[in-house]
């Protein structure tokens, strides 16, 4: 089921989500949200997804890597590289709005699978970008507090 994307100014973005426990990934409507996430990033076109923007704020984000999206619980990121990118960043929440942002361009993340599995990957390039944006989200962090310039896009 496709659900309703939150946007700006709704302060429900700005709040710090909290994490997940493992034992609620039993839970069937939790995971049913899950899919449910995966469903509506796909149908606005998205490369991402956090929970907040949903108006859940629970510490889970969807990335799409070449394997396509998968969810990641309580990511965390464990390292960092000191080379740093610039990319157009936009976002499902920030409605027409683009702008320049400067990220890691290599990270490691830590996190668990849907099922409680741990998982510890290397992002690099656009996938970096999309780990940081997404996780930025459960900390109530927006790509427009981080953009050098904001601009309109249509
Ligand atoms: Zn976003």
């Amino acid at each position: 089921m496709k659900l309703k994307v939150l946007t700006i100014p709704n302060e429900l973005l700005r709040e710090v989500s909290k994490e997940i426990k493992k034992e609620q990934l039993q839970d069937k409507d939790l995971q049913k949200l899950f899919d449910d996430m995966i469903e509506t990033m796909k149908a606005e076109d998205g490369v991402g997804i956090a929970a907040p923007q949903i108006g859940q704020q629970i510490r889970a984000i969807v990335v799409t890597l070449e394997n396509g999206p998968e969810i990641y619980i309580n990511p965390e990121i464990t390292k960092r590289s000191l080379r740093k990118q610039k990319g157009e960043e936009g976002c499902l929440s920030v409605p027409e709005l683009r702008g320049i942002v400067e990220r890691y361009q290599s990270i490691c993340i830590k996190a668990l699978d849907r099922h409680g599995n741990p998982i510890n990957l290397d992002a690099s390039n656009l996938g970096a970008i999309i780990f940081q944006h997404e996780i930025d989200h459960l900390d109530g962090i927006l790509f427009i507090d981080r953009a050098k310039n904001v601009y309109q896009f249509e």
